[in-house]
């Protein structure tokens, strides 16, 4: 049986998931509503100071998302 993905602390709108960089394959946890992001799996239930655009820097929202990819694998 699968685990269901947690659902975000921060907004309660949608669910953790796992995604991807392209540039450099590193593999992080989002909620695609709010983009809140975490690091490590094992900090998804708790609160998270930082967001997509601080990780990606782009300084450009739609370039942020062509930027990662959703990552197939277990969730956290
Ligand atoms: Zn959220």
């Amino acid at each position: 049986m699968t685990k269901p993905p947690p659902q975000c602390v921060h907004c309660g709108q949608d669910w953790v998931r796992r995604y991807r960089r392209k540039d450099c394959g590193q593999v992080f946890f989002m909620c695609p509503e709010c983009e809140s992001l975490w690091l490590d799996e094992a900090d998804v239930h708790d609160g998270t100071d930082l967001y997509l655009s601080e990780f990606l820097l782009t300084g450009d929202s739609a370039a942020d998302w062509a930027a990662i990819e959703p990552c197939a694998g277990p969730t956290p």
